[in-house]
């Protein structure tokens, strides 16, 4: 074949691995390819299994393929698996005289083989496996262009085979971490679901001894009534993103003020300003009252846990600002502060559960880094958007924006922290 055709073919192949579907049809052209261009009868590749430590057919021609399918070819007694050992080609011009020359494939497919030339399939300087040509036509003998052509196709069939490998394991990589997630959701629902009761009852039982005991105790008991408030607000916090998540979480949606609901919002936070020594004050940008139909719970939860940052982020003589406006059809509030910042590297992750910036083990706050996870989870729940623009050292602002509702009578307002 002239060099600039056996060019042109040898290109043909590499070309059209994008474009072929699947492995089997690709190795079936490479061996196709070789048969042809080294003008030989046929053509087959083997693949090792390094468990059973033996060669096996992966692709022969197809009117072969049922006699071959389970053949097993011994390495130390054929001639592939001479190729293999010592990943160097072979040429022998007439097989019927040689010993490493493995007949039973022979015998199963009813061929006989007169000539060949085998190469390994090497990656990375390590053999796969082999792949072969047979019967050089009209008796001549296999030579150097045709080890050349071969080892070529040979190089294709490898990589091939070795994309095909990782594109599998990368798929199972991906549903075992799909599977590791629905464990881990498992786990949460079953974990909050079964801390919930006894909590409440320790909860009942101390807010009941709380009563009983006066003033000599009231301080030890009303710890333990701290604390496991705290507990089930984490646990809370727990179930309600994975409420969201699974799709199990309802609104009670109705006209809510967000410009009252984020005042009762901040006066719940006073006095935790001013233990910190921050200026915590509201704005509100547009000149009337705000309403949004959501669930007044579910918002003043997602207030609660951006102001609840913002403070435990900002230190002394620091602010914290609650702002509100309407941009187009939605209202738009932000809690802004001048703390401490987010690192640029942090910042596309802090939305994620259990996504915390400082190590849990050194950082100075409490927190499970689920609190803007659920915020997030709510804001979506209502048709909104939540998100965050920060600079380090400078502090942070937390944007969220819901549906504007445009009613002009004076609706009844949640008031999720009133009594
Ligand atoms: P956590 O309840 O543990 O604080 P969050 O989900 O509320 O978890 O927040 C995730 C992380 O985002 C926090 O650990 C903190 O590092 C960072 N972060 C949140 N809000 C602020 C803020 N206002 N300023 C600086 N860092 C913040």
């Amino acid at each position: 074949m002239d060099q600039t055709k056996l060019l042109a073919r040898l290109l043909e192949l590499p070309r059209s691995l994008g474009t072929l579907i699947d492995l089997e049809t690709y190795l079936r052209s490479i061996l196709s390819a070789a048969a042809e261009l080294t003008d030989s009868e046929t053509a087959s590749l083997m693949e090792y299994d390094e468990v059973a430590q033996e060669l096996r057919f992966k692709v022969v021609p197809w009117f072969h393929w049922e006699a071959v399918r389970s053949a097993k070819i011994p390495l130390n007694s054929s001639v592939a698996g001479w190729i293999f050992l010592n990943v160097k080609p072979l040429m022998i011009d007439d097989v019927k005289n040689d010993p490493r020359h493995y007949g039973e494939i022979d015998n199963l497919t009813g061929f006989t083989t007169r000539s060949l030339l085998g190469v390994p399939l090497l990656l990375h300087g390590k053999a796969m496996g082999v792949i072969e040509v047979f019967n050089k036509a009209h008796g001549a003998q296999y030579g150097g262009e045709d080890i050349f052509i071969l080892e070529a196709l040979a190089a294709l069939a490898a990589t091939a085979m070795q994309n095909d490998l990782l594109e599998s394991s990368a798929l199972l990589s991906q549903n075992e971490a799909r599977s590791l997630d629905r464990l881990k959701n498992e786990f949460i629902a079953i974990t909050s679901h079964e801390l919930r009761t006894p909590l409440g009852l320790i909860l009942g039982h101390s807010t009941f001894l709380r009563e009983l005991v006066g003033n000599e105790y009231y301080e030890q008991v009303d710890a333990i009534i701290r604390n496991a408030t705290r507990l089930k607000e984490i646990i809370e916090s727990l179930s309600s993103v994975d409420n969201y998540q699974t799709g199990g979480a309802s609104l009670r949606s109705r006209m809510v003020s967000i410009t009252r609901l984020i005042e009762d919002v901040s006066a719940s936070f006073r006095d935790m300003a001013v233990e910190k020594g921050v200026t915590l004050k509201t704005i509100n940008e547009s000149a009337q009252d705000l309403f949004v139909d959501a669930d007044g719970n579910k918002i003043a939860i997602v207030l609660s846990n951006l102001v609840k940052n913002a403070l435990a982020f900002t230190s002394l003589g620091g602010h914290v600002t609650i702002r509100s406006a309407v941009e187009s059809n939605f209202v738009k509030v932000i809690v802004e502060d001048d703390g401490l910042g987010i690192p640029a590297i942090d910042l596309p992750h802090v939305f994620e559960r259990f996504y915390q910036v400082e190590s849990h083990l050194t950082r100075k706050h409490g927190g499970m880094g689920l609190g803007l996870s659920v915020a997030r989870s709510m804001v979506e729940m209502h048709g909104g958007r939540i998100w965050v623009e920060s600079m380090e050292g400078r502090g942070s602002s937390f944007i969220f924006l819901l549906p504007f509702e445009q009613k002009k009578e004076v609706p009844v307002a949640e008031r999720p922290f009133a009594g």
